[in-house]
């Protein structure tokens, strides 16, 4: 019932033009998102590279949106030469620089994870007409065979830049990216 208030709420929002009314009490603007689509990438004992994006868990999707997280290339690309790679944010920003396998394909070409991750939102912020112009985030995470890691995402706050929770034998740690338009977010 809570999700489907915070959903009507949210349809009364999309225009003032339209026939939905007001809204009465704000629960979608309460509404704190705790969860939502993530990427897990790994590595196993023999260096064998595997990664998975899960179902997208965009609030409100319209029916029949796809989505980048089941496409892959665009939110997830696994290559057992290279590495690996996930995409989360505005999806459609995604499919259209095929964005994984973009990444991916940087890293074959011999960037980095973190250098890799920073070009695609680079490359997405350009096809988009420049930093003025993007009012959507994306957010890509990458490591390569030899166990490098990478982050980045277009926006972020100096206190609250993009991470990845990266487990190895020796335990849990956080490895802290860039945000290429900082304060933006
Ligand atoms: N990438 C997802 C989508 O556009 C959304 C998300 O990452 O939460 O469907």
């Amino acid at each position: 019932e809570k999700a489907r208030l915070v959903w009507l709420e949210w349809k009364e929002n999309l225009s003032k033009d339209d026939d939905w009314l007001p809204p009465a009490d704000g629960l979608y603007g309460k509404m704190k998102r705790k969860t939502g689509t993530i990427n897990v990438l790994g590595m196993g004992v023999h260096g064998d590279v595997a990664g998975i994006t899960t179902t997208s868990g965009l609030f409100g999707k319209i029916p029949g949106r796809i989505g980048d997280s089941p496409i892959i290339g665009a939110g997830l690309f696994v290559d057992n030469e290279v590495g690996a790679a996930g995409a989360t944010g505005r999806g459609e920003e995604l499919i259209r620089t095929c964005g994984s396998f973009l990444l991916v394909e940087k890293m074959r070409a011999g960037k980095s994870p973190q250098q890799a991750c920073e070009e695609v939102v680079e490359r997405i912020i350009y096809v988009n007409g420049g930093p003025d112009k993007v009012d959507f985030n994306v957010k890509l995470v990458a490591f390569n065979k030899a166990g490098e890691i990478g982050v980045a995402s277009m926006m972020g706050e100096e206190d609250n830049p993009p991470f990845a929770s990266v487990i190895t034998r020796s335990g849990l740690r956080v490895v802290t990216g860039k945000s290429l338009l900082k304060g933006k977010q």
